[in-house]
């Protein structure tokens, strides 16, 4: 179990020192909200997460790694019901989806008999191996064909990989339902951060949404597999839910307001990157002259090659043939 966790630090070094080393330049009132600040009740919190619950049953786990803990990485969360239990994410290692296992077995009074994973990103998908563990059968692992094949296929710790051989593929033809007993959720399908995307609704959008990486607050995107147009629709869509809460896949929770000022921030990276792409700019001098709009506040960076990603990712579509 520790050997895949070494490997996935020390894969992630960089992002690590650099996240390190910008924590003590963040504004006091980032900081705040970043170290959970104006947060809902919080029933756990450790170094690298804490957990802040969204209603009856149903939590967030909120990732903080600014301090280098990357034992959680991403955000997730736990929904129980009377028959199942169902934790959103495996996590960047076995840790931290044990954690996760014990903490929704403590305040759902059973071990998670489901798990979905939004995408294929190791800090999302590489965990899982924690969630046999406990004395407990293992739950269910979902995700779709699409983003089992991109784990199996990806570099890795084979062992830390072999939970991926059992998946319970979600299926991307429409929105999928796993039933809890007294409640059900919904999977669905969506895309524009990877390939293949899933988010999380409960109670038809009234309640909780897990935005898996479609949704960053606070914090840049990254734009590493994205297709931006597709990563818009995909954003607006979930804006347009009614959810009295938002779960980015990174960052503190977010409201209504937070995913206007993330549509915001995503429309001002095309705008960016238009802009340049009609000037005949490259994607290097285009990010150097980037700038985030002050009005939209501060957005940590976890690599301080985002931006330039995110308008290369821009200017790979508008190269293709649908422009
Ligand atoms: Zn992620």
């Amino acid at each position: 179990m520790s050997i895949s966790r070494r490997r996935f630090v020390a894969a992630s070094a960089g992002c690590a020192s650099y996240l390190a080393a910008a924590a003590p330049l963040l504004s006091a009132s980032a900081l705040r909200r970043w170290s959970g600040a104006g947060a809902r009740r919080m029933v756990a919190q450790t170094p690298f997460a804490r957990i802040e619950e969204l209603g009856d049953g149903m939590f967030a786990i909120v990732s903080t790694p600014l301090d280098g803990d990357f034992t959680t990485v991403c955000n997730g969360g736990i929904v129980g019901g009377s028959e199942g239990t169902l934790v959103v994410e495996a996590f960047a290692t076995p840790e931290g989806a044990a954690w996760a296992a014990e903490q929704a077995r403590a305040l759902t009074g059973r071990w998670p008999t489901h798990v979905v994973v939004s995408h294929y990103h190791g800090d999302h998908s590489a965990g899982p191996a924690g969630y046999a563990e406990g004395g407990e059968s293992a739950p269910a692992l979902r995700a779709t064909a699409v983003t089992r094949d991109l784990v199996q296929g990806s570099p890795g710790d084979e062992a830390a990989k072999a939970p991926w051989a059992d998946v319970v593929v979600v299926p991307e033809d429409g929105p999928g339902e796993i039933d809890l007993g007294s409640r059900t959720v919904a999977v669905v399908p969506r895309g524009g951060h990877t390939a293949s995307d899933l988010s999380v609704e409960v109670d038809g959008g009234e309640g909780p949404v897990w935005c898996g990486d479609l949704v960053w607050n606070a914090m840049f995107p990254n734009y590493m597999d994205a297709v931006p147009s597709r990563l818009s629709r995909s954003v607006r869509a979930l804006q347009a839910i009614a959810a009295d809460a938002f779960v980015p896949g990174h960052g503190p929770l977010a409201d209504a307001e937070a995913m206007s000022r993330y549509v915001a921030l995503i429309d001002s990276v095309e705008e960016a990157a238009r802009d340049a792409w009609r000037r005949g700019i490259n994607s290097d001098d285009a990010a150097e002259a980037y700038e985030v709009p002050v009005e939209l506040g501060e957005w940590m960076m976890f690599s301080p090659n985002y931006h330039q990603r995110a308008i290369q990712a821009w200017m790979d579509e508008l190269a293709g043939p649908e422009y």
